[in-house]
This record gives C-alpha cells, structure tokens and sequence, in this order.
C-alpha cells in the first residue's frame, strides 16, 4: 500500500494514539470489492492490538450481501473515525472539520470456531461499551462473526485552526 500521505505532519504514528481513536470510534466503515463494484458498510467493531498487530472483529447477520462478497474476495480495507468538529472560516474554503481516523487493510475470516465466536464478541462488547460480557454457546449460534487480520494500517488527524486573536 502507498503510504505517501498527503500532509504527512498530520500523521499519527504514536501507537497509544491510534489505539484511543479505536476506543472512541465504535463505527467502522468496511470496504468490499463486489466483482468490479466497491460496496462499503458501516459497521461497529471490536478490536485488539497487541505489539502493533491489528485484528478487528464484526458481527452481524448470519446472510446477506457483505458476507458473500467476503466469501468470494476477502481483501478489505476499514475506516475509523472520530473526535470530529466542524469549524468556520472566513471564505468558504477555510471551512473544515477537524478529525482523528484510523484506516488500513486486511483480509476477513469468516469465524465458525464457536470459543473464537465467543471471545470475539466479548471483545466487540468491551470496545463498543468499556464493559465485560461473557457468551454462551447458544448466543453465538445466531450471528456471524468476522475477524479481519489487519496487514496494514495508518492514522492521521486535522487540528482545529489555531484562534486569531
Ligand atoms: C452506524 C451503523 C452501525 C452498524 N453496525 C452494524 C453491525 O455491527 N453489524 C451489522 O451486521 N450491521 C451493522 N449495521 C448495518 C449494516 O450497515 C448493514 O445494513 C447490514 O450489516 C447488512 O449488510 P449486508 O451487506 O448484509 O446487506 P443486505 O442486507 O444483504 O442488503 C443488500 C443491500 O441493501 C442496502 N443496504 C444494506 N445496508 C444498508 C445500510 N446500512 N444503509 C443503506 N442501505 C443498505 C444496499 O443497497 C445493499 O446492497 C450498522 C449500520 C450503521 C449505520
């Protein structure tokens, strides 16, 4: 992947800072090649990064579009964000909003192994809601669980302007 970010000062690369973005974001905009189409779905995640290593889990449905299009192509590639605040400018383009956003690519795995279902979704839960919640074989059995093997992945922010005084 070409990393030749524009505005590279914007660049996160402090690992504990990235790791906050994935805190806050909750939503995770998923991006599919669906034969020669994109399709892209919006999705809440859980996610672990141990040694700078970056696994996401989704779940959802156990049919529909997403999943076929995994099955047949599982490269992906998400989008993050958060921390977003529009701010005003005096002309129209020093309007803007400033952001923090992870993003990145990988390949999904949809997950059958039910002690793998289980820990996935009690990590989603800690992600999306700070608390612990354990599973049972029998809760699992009713969606589907992804896991996306992260292989790469960047973060960037906008500041808000600096104030004139
Ligand atoms: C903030 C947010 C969080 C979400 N979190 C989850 C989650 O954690 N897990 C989960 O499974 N789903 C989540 N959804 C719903 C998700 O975006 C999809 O609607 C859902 O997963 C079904 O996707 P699918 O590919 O199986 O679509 P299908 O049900 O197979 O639908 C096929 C068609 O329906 C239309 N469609 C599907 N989804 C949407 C949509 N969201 N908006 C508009 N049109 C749509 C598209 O045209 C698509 O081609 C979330 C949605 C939002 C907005």
């Amino acid at each position: 992947m070409s990393n030749g970010m524009t505005r590279r000062e914007r660049e996160i690369t402090d690992i504990n800072k990235i790791i906050e973005i994935l805190d806050k974001a909750k939503i995770a905009h998923i991006g599919l090649v669906d034969g020669d189409e994109p399709y892209v779905v919006p999705m809440n995640y859980g996610y672990v990064m141990n040694d700078g290593k970056l696994t996401i889990y989704l779940h959802g449905a156990r049919r529909g579009r997403k999943l076929d299009v995994m099955r047949a192509n599982p490269k992906v590639f998400f989008e993050a964000e958060c921390d977003l605040q529009p701010f005003e400018g005096d002309i129209a383009c020093r309007y803007g909003i400033a952001y923090s956003s992870v993003m990145g690519k990988g390949i999904a795995t949809i997950v059958d192994d039910v002690e793998e279902k289980k820990k996935a979704l009690s990590i989603l839960m800690k992600t999306q809601t700070g608390k612990d919640f354990e599973f049972e074989d029998k809760m699992v059995a009713f969606v589907s669980v992804i896991r996306i093997d992260v292989s790469e992945f960047t973060a960037k922010y906008r500041p808000m302007p600096a104030m004139k005084l």
